[in-house]
């Protein structure tokens, strides 16, 4: 039985985080938000809990876990080296969207790092989250509160409906504000690299660190750098096409596109900015709006959930067009949408 704890995201009742850091100690399993999407924890340094949740999500165990504690000061057992870009980055961006990958130390077992001989690490902003790992005075290893291969979860209901009963604890604090996942930036290589986009841009980490660059090539399975590399990591169930380049183009090349699939008897869903309804209206597709493309930060929030609505409506095919406008969230988000995307149509420039 899952137990569901309903808290207020900025002032949890400290009866309920009590009883969900007791669980995590005790080696079970809680979902719990984090500012960007529901997270999964278990105790990180416990063996057995580890292997627990990854049976959990059904996740495979070449995939690493991000290890979230609730002061800088708790770092120090967990890496061999704390180099200085990592305590500037650190100042500047933590608590926060932002997972740093340090050298690791014998401490962290090898369950959590897929065998790598790094760890990632962060320290989350969300007050839930917060609460929780320093109630629970332990790091707490959380990837995303899903089953492997199913969108992220921004919602208690997004948890419920891949994890129910499979966990001990839900902590329910509403939607995850941000809703894409973390920055991964590696510090173990050297220029330091972006390994997966987040809300905290390469030009923000380029302030505090000039020669970050950015990850182009994707992983092979086996040796993943980054869990989230996976391609269709984040995929609904249904074919999804994305139309990429500027706006006008894009979106004559899906509509071109949409009709042709509706003539031959498909249903069409399609993941629509805000903006780009109004040209829908005479066509017989299905809308889930993603929110307002001059507005990424609504679309970020809104996007996992409307890859779920897609699997609901249960369509033959699903059309999106990218973000083009200019956003520190804009490179995670086309991330997430290219993950998610079967096939990559260039619309135009
Ligand atoms: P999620 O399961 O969605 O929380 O994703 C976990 C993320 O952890 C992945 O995208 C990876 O980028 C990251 N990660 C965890 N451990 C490592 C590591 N040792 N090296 C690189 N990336 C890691
Ligand atoms: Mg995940």
């Amino acid at each position: 039985m899952t137990e569901v704890l309903h808290v207020d995201p900025t002032d949890p009742h400290p009866a309920a985080i009590a009883r969900a850091a007791v669980c995590l100690r005790r080696g079970g399993l809680v979902a719990f938000p984090t500012e960007t999407v529901y997270g999964l924890g278990v105790h990180a340094l416990d063996r057995a809990a580890v292997l627990k949740l990854f049976a959990a999500k059904g996740r495979p165990a070449n995939d690493p876990l991000i290890v979230h504690v609730a002061a800088i000061d708790d770092i120090a057992s967990l890496v061999t080296e704390m180099p200085q870009s990592a305590r500037d980055l650190a100042a500047r961006f933590w608590p926060g969207p932002l997972t740093l990958v340090l050298r690791r130390s014998s401490a962290v077992p090898t369950e959590v790092t897929a065998g790598l001989d790094t760890v990632a690490i962060r320290i989350p902003s969300h007050p839930v989250a917060r609460a929780l790992i320093h109630a629970a005075h332990i790091p707490v290893a959380a990837p995303s509160a899903n089953l492997f291969s199913r969108p992220s979860p921004t919602t208690a209901d997004h948890v419920l409906a891949d994890l129910k009963d499979r966990i001990d604890i839900l902590l329910d604090a509403g939607p995850a504000p941000v809703g894409v996942e973390s920055t991964v930036l590696d510090l173990s290589v050297a220029p330091p690299t972006v390994l997966r986009p987040g809300a905290v841009s390469i030009e923000m980490l380029r302030q505090v660190v000039p020669d970050v660059g950015l990850r182009t090539t994707s992983a092979p399975a086996a040796a993943m750098p980054s869990p989230g590399l996976l391609s269709k990591h984040y995929a609904p169930r249904a074919p999804l096409t994305l139309y990429e380049g500027e706006r006008v183009p894009a979106l004559r090349l899906l509509l071109r596109d949409a009709e042709t699939l509706i003539d031959h008897g498909n249903t069409v869903v399609v993941l629509a900015f805000t903006e780009d309804i109004e040209a829908l209206r005479d066509l017989s597709v299905r809308v889930v709006e993603l929110g307002r493309e001059r507005n990424p930060a609504e679309v970020a929030a809104r996007l996992y959930a409307a890859l779920r609505e897609c699997d609901e409506i249960g369509g033959d095919r699903i059309l999106a067009r990218t973000l083009t406008s200019n956003h520190a969230l804009s490179t995670a988000v086309q991330d997430r949408l290219r993950r998610a995307a079967g096939r990559v149509i260039q619309g135009g420039p």
